[in-house]
């Protein structure tokens, strides 16, 4: 009998060197080699693959020019820096030697803020979970307290009698800037009168000092549109209390939300050819917040809590190539050692990664797995990317927004930190967790002890 062959599907690979494709001439991905001149291939071998890397000159250098397109346009500017958006104490402690204040969330982000030097009254207190023992500790150190809910109102007003302090405090305000979805679920209502009916409970008190109005429309607004009608209704909004109560407001904050140089999934051109500069933001904002007149024709001081922007450019992930594989319909993959747990941000940006070395002219469709067992663990899908080898490194490029405060513990423990100072010296900023920093959480019941 003759024995029958088995039957290979065949596959057609499409292997493309220097020809057009349909997006036109194919770019040959220059590898990168450094960051502030430090070699990436010195990085992996001390600290280990993966690792972060956070650049302090970009930080600086990135405050500055959003400072500077601000406090150039406008007489009275303060950022906050946004502690969720990045909390590593280092990176904090850059943002507050350049003047800028604390932005925090939490109870934890507020010690954080404490323990980085700042004090009480420069530091921005936000979000809907604040307890009452929150509360206290913010009332008593003079913090900006930005009420969220009419719950936390009257929290505030028993603890003002209870501590016969003034606690000073700013209204969150959501309103309708033509930024869809509108965030409606953090503060009080513009349009249907919330906002105006928490002043007057506010200031009707007579034990609490309404000194700012805040928003944060949203994040990653790639319009400066919504901002100036943001402005011109919290304006509206400062009159009518001055009218009322003769109490004009010091500060408007504007919150955070600028868009970064990050492309979203799904954009049709690249964010570095979108994306608004800090200049055309600081335009839109500081035009609307001159047109407008406020109480006494005092131009009220104008607070930025920026985070994405501020940050996403220093922040670098470096790491290894773990294995190529072929897909069941032939496309090529290729699996690195860091997935979502390191990179939250996977799931929305389309995160540009570069060879460390220079490689084969030729590239494929190739898409980018992470090291996790689950199916959703995908870094980038199907873009045309170098024959990369096992063991070859790798670095995603502007990973420094969000990424370090929402990553996973997920079955392996999270990586080194680098921070690059300015003399390009290299500081471990936070350490790789190991068996220990688990063991110390976790307590085991006496019958499940093993002697
Ligand atoms: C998250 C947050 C910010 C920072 O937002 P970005 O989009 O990172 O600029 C600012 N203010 C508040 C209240 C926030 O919750």
């Amino acid at each position: 009998m003759m024995n029958k062959k088995i039957y290979e599907r065949p596959v057609l690979r499409k292997v493309v060197e220097g020809i057009p494709n349909k997006f036109g001439s194919l770019k040959r991905l220059r590898p990168i080699e450094f960051i502030d001149n430090v070699s990436i291939n010195s990085l992996i071998d001390k600290y280990g693959s993966p690792v972060f890397v956070l650049s302090e000159k970009t930080i600086r250098e990135t405050y500055r020019s959003a400072y500077r397109a601000f406090s150039t346009r406008y007489p009275k500017v303060q950022f906050a820096w946004s502690y969720k958006t990045n909390y590593l104490d280092a990176v904090c402690r850059i943002f507050h030697q350049e003047g800028s204040w604390a932005e925090v969330v939490s109870g934890f982000e507020y010690e954080k803020a404490l323990d980085n030097g700042i004090s009480g009254n420069k530091i921005i207190f936000n979000g809907p979970d604040k307890s009452k023992k929150d509360l206290i500790r913010a009332i008593k150190n003079n913090s900006l307290i930005h009420i969220d809910h009419f719950d936390e109102l009257y929290t505030i007003i028993e603890l003002s009698k209870e501590l016969e302090e003034t606690p000073q405090v700013a209204i969150r305000i959501n309103m309708d800037t033509g930024i869809i979805p509108q965030w409606d679920r953090f503060g009080f209502n513009y349009e249907n009168g919330e906002a105006w009916n928490a002043v007057n409970r506010i200031l009707s008190t007579g034990k609490i000092e309404l000194i700012g109005l805040h928003t944060h429309i949203g994040t990653y607004i790639s319009t400066s549109k919504a901002y100036e009608i943001a402005i011109r209704k919290l304006a509206e909004l400062a009159n009518k209390t001055y009218e009322r109560f003769q109490t004009s407001i010091e500060y408007i904050d504007i919150g955070g939300g600028f868009a970064s140089q990050n492309t979203l999934q799904g954009a049709y051109l690249p964010a570095t050819d979108t994306t608004p500069s800090f200049d055309d933001y600081a335009h839109a904002i500081t035009t609307a917040m001159i047109a407008e007149k406020f109480p006494n024709n005092i131009a009220p001081t104008l607070i930025l809590e920026t985070g994405r922007a501020l940050i996403d450019d220093a922040g670098w992930l470096a790491g290894t190539v773990l294995a190529n594989k072929r897909l069941a319909d032939g496309n090529r993959a290729m699996v690195i050692d860091t997935g979502v747990n390191l990179m939250f941000t996977a799931f929305w940006y389309d995160h540009e990664i570069y060879p460390v070395k220079e490689t084969s002219f030729q590239s494929e469709p190739t898409t980018i797995y992470g090291p996790l067992c689950m199916n959703i663990d995908v870094i980038r899908k199907k873009i045309d990317f170098p024959l990369l080898n096992k063991g070859d490194r790798f670095v995603i490029k502007r990973v420094g927004a969000y990424t370090m405060t929402q990553w996973m513990q997920f079955i392996t423990y999270r990586p080194n930190i680098v921070l690059i100072d300015e003399n390009e010296e290299v500081h471990l900023i936070r350490k790789e967790e190991d068996k220990e920093v688990f063991r110390r959480q976790e307590l085991i019941p006496d019958h499940l002890k093993n002697d």
